[in-house]
């Protein structure tokens, strides 16, 4: 087995998750719609998942809708609260390093007749307040700003994002993927209107999300059908999923301490070793305010692409960026927005790890990683040492 280094793209289900999964393949198969005893356990089991959800970032389990992953909770939040509330206004405002979902959604909605304003960050991936309030207009309806980035790890001031929008009266929407498990998600001290959470990056099963939705916040519903979810998603709640990503924040609320306590110590040994032991390396983000478990690196004068082939030989798989984008030759719209050429975006190297990675696992990568850069070096035409 190699070394994983690339929890951002995809996390192992926690064992203790498939187990509280297993008997809703079988025994307990129930469809909650259904009026008979095996269904009333469906629903049971159904409303309990809800409620644990809720408890996990302080919501009301009214407040929860399931969908089938952060993907659709995005769309259900963004185009459902565009359509529902068009008389209003037509402008919304993103920031420009939001997942390619968001990105792929305004594109959308712009076909739709809105307008979309995206928000630049500064070098380090920060959202500033002052660059959204020049950018609201008496049409803005909402605003979507990702808690923290799923590439680079920064991490927005969420709290005064939500001030703002509050005082000028704008529904606030957030992805928070990357920041959920690693940061503190409360609604109750943080009330935001809207918040995508995804099941896997808690090590819950792929394919199951939720959209948290204050409850005065009216949307559209965008999967029509049966009328499941208060009516806003339609279709047969994935059960045995939903058991799995209430298991998984169950577990997360009572680790989640320890283990980010853990990934710091991780995450500061990574970047300060790596930036003392390799010239001309550099950190791509915010040198903080990051997440616990992200050390994203450029280097110069090599590819990340043949980097991640020269590890993954070594025997440790890493990332060099999105997953959901690495089918493209572009570079990640996430470092070009901090101001990077495309050059540098090319050469940078993504490490994330979680609840399974040891302290093992980061010794044998600070070990590898100058051996292999320099051997790169040695063969790059564009690197020169000064
Ligand atoms: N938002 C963010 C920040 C992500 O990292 C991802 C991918 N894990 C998604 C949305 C999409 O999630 P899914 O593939 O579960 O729909």
């Amino acid at each position: 087995m190699s070394i994983y280094l690339d929890y951002q793209s995809a996390k192992p289900v926690d064992p203790r998750v498939i187990q509280a999964m297993q008997p809703y393949y079988y025994e307990r198969f129930g469809n909650p719609s259904s009026l008979h005893a095996i269904g009333d356990h469906a629903t049971e089991a159904l409303e309990n998942a809800r409620g644990i959800i809720a408890d996990f970032i302080n919501a009301q389990a009214k407040e929860i809708i399931f969908t089938s992953g952060a993907t659709e909770a995005n769309n259900l939040a963004i185009i459902g609260y565009a359509m529902r509330n068009r008389k209003k206004g037509n402008h919304i405002i993103i920031s420009e390093i939001e997942h390619i979902s968001i990105h792929n959604i305004s594109k959308f909605l712009e076909k739709n007749g809105f307008i979309v304003s995206k928000v630049p960050v500064n070098q380090y991936g920060e959202v500033t307040l002052q660059k959204i309030i020049d950018r609201i207009t008496k049409n803005t309806i909402l605003i979507s700003i990702g808690w923290a980035n799923n590439e680079i790890g920064t991490i927005q001031r969420m709290a005064d994002i939500i001030d703002l929008c509050r005082e000028k009266n704008i529904v606030l929407h957030s992805d928070a993927v990357a920041a959920q498990g690693l940061l503190k998600l409360d609604v109750g001290q943080n009330p935001i209107d809207m918040l995508t959470l995804s099941s896997n990056d808690i090590y819950g099963p792929s394919g199951v999300g939720i959209l948290y939705l204050k409850n005065d916040t009216r949307i559209n519903p965008i999967i029509i059908g049966g009328g499941q979810e208060n009516g806003l998603r339609s279709g047969t709640e994935n059960l045995p999923g939903i058991i799995g990503m209430a298991k998984a924040a169950e577990i997360t609320k009572v680790e989640m301490t320890e283990e980010t306590e853990r990934f710091l110590k991780y995450r500061d040994r990574l970047i300060k070793e790596t930036l003392d032991n390799i010239p001309k390396s550099y950190l791509n983000g915010h040198p903080s305010r990051r997440l616990p478990n992200n050390a994203h690196f450029r280097f110069s004068g090599i590819e990340g692409e043949s980097l991640l082939l020269s590890l993954k030989d070594k025997g440790i798989d890493v990332s060099t960026g999105s997953a959901c984008s690495s089918k493209t030759l572009e570079p990640s719209h996430t470092l070009i927005a901090t101001g990077l050429l495309h050059e540098e975006a090319h050469g940078s190297l993504e490490i994330t790890y979680g609840r399974f990675t040891t302290e093992k696992d980061i010794d044998t990568l600070l070990d590898v990683l100058p051996g292999v850069v320099n051997n790169l070096r040695k063969l790059s035409p564009l690197y020169k040492e000064e």
